[in-house]
């Protein structure tokens, strides 16, 4: 079988990209929204806070009743009424008056400021209503009180389409009125490993036999980057039962992934199985992941992009993390690019990088000597980015990017590094992503 020319990472990744297309919006509760991204400009419904109410337990007042207020000359106002939080709406303060308070309690009609209890002669907590309370402190118009739509008014601008919905956007999501919001659907990811030498992780190996870590490790990276993950299954080396497979996987997945057996021995199972003009073999210059495939798979519901990895697991990760998830990321209505953004370093200490093929080493991240510079790169193992060295794939905090022509990494050298989750706790300081 005759080589295909070598294509760079990006002209692969672009190929990769004409694949996929974003999904059309759908509209989810709030609970179902988190890390999905957001499809629409959101406007405030409601202002935040919806209505003026008190910041703190105290009591009611107009601040010019209380002005010549000291701790030796106290002013006793009469308690009229207690407000406290809830649905029973404001009541109406008269002059000379004061109304116990309760944190989120509508300010009444007529007062300008709380008093909070501390300053009071009143005790905390739950105690009777008191028939007057002497105020120990003046306080300003305003003080303690939060105005509605201070927050944010109503028809602001709260956030833009394309915002990836954490637990604060979907805190503000409330606050403004929203209990469900137009989103891209979560992709969905079927992943599938081959090969004859393969057995379930924990299981006794006969000779020959290997444990198939990428299976575990593919539906993990997919599943921590927020993809459903319909289909996980292994398959041996027989082309009928992968095409089977593959078939039922198309029909469950916006995108179907595939690792092992696409490379040039003479049991490759994947490129046996799909080889055709839908799904093409080919070099890409990178190490490690040189042998990869991609296409499409037929399903009821349309084509399916197919991306085949290789299967030494240190490719299948490093294929995951630039080809796969940029995938993911238009399925999900993001930008591919951010999926690859990188964070400068330098080499702690030197290495050797492939001729010709852009270079992702597993580093371990070390803090500079010297406050703002760069972090320190070092292999996570002294074999470096050798694509079988799993048991230390854990171990990297990032992906060094090592540039096609560069063979030698020297100590102290400038390069990228994209980081990997999650990375940064064992850092003492987290490094801020490079602006795109
Ligand atoms: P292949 O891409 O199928 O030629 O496999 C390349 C290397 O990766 C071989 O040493 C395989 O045994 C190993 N390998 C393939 N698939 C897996 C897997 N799912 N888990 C762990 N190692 C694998
Ligand atoms: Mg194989």
């Amino acid at each position: 079988m005759p080589e295909s020319p070598t294509r760079t990472v990006d002209e692969h990744l672009a190929e990769i990209l004409e694949l996929v297309s974003p999904p059309p919006a759908a509209t989810l509760p709030l609970a179902a929204c988190l890390g999905l991204t957001l499809r629409a400009d959101l406007t405030a419904r409601l202002p935040a806070p919806p209505f003026t109410n008190s910041s703190m337990d105290g009591f009611a007042v107009r601040a010019a009743d209380v002005a010549g207020a000291s701790a030796g000359r106290p002013v006793e106002l009469p308690v009229a009424d207690d407000q406290p939080a809830g649905p029973r709406g404001a009541s109406v303060l008269a002059p000379g008056t004061a109304i116990r308070i309760m944190t989120g309690a509508p300010l009444p009609e007529g007062a300008d400021a709380v008093v909070p209890v501390e300053l009071t002669d009143q005790p905390r907590g739950s105690v009777p209503l008191p028939p007057a309370v002497r105020v120990l402190e003046p306080v300003v118009v305003g003080a303690s009180v939060r105005h509605r739509g201070e927050g944010v008014a109503v028809g602001a601008p709260v956030m833009p389409a394309g915002t990836r919905l954490g637990a604060a956007a979907l805190a503000a999501a409330a606050a403004v009125g929203y209990g469900e919001l137009p989103v891209a659907r979560r992709p969905r990811l079927a992943v599938v490993s081959t090969g004859d030498e393969l057995a379930a992780p924990g299981e006794a190996l006969g000779g020959g036999t290997i444990p198939d870590s990428n299976l575990t490790m593919l539906v993990a990276l997919a599943t921590e980057w927020g993809a459903d993950v319909p289909v996980a299954e292994r398959v041996g080396d027989d082309p009928g039962t992968l095409r089977a497979v593959l078939a039922r996987a198309a029909e469950a997945a916006d995108l179907v992934v595939t690792c092992g057996g696409i490379s040039a021995g003479a049991y490759e199972v994947v490129r046996q199985a799909l080889e055709s003009p839908r799904v093409r073999f080919v070099q890409v210059a990178m190490q490690p992941g040189k042998p990869q495939g991609l296409g499409t798979l037929a399903a009821s519901h349309g084509d399916v992009p197919v991306l085949a990895l290789p299967g030494n697991p240190v490719s299948s990760f490093v294929g995951f993390r630039v080809l796969v998830r940029p995938a993911l990321a238009v399925l999900a209505g993001r930008d591919p690019h951010a999926e690859t953004a990188t964070v400068p370093v330098r080499a702690a200490e030197a290495w050797r990088s492939p001729a010709g093929r852009r270079q992702y080493a597993p580093v371990r991240l070390e803090p500079p000597e010297r406050p703002g510079e760069p972090f320190l790169a070092r292999p996570t193992h002294r074999l470096g980015s050798a694509s079988h060295l799993v048991g230390s794939l854990h171990l990297a905090h990032a992906l060094a990017v090592v540039p096609a022509e560069v063979t030698q990494v020297e100590a102290g050298q400038a390069m990228a590094a994209i980081p990997l989750p999650p990375w940064s706790p064992e850092l003492p300081v987290q490094v801020a992503p490079h602006p795109r």
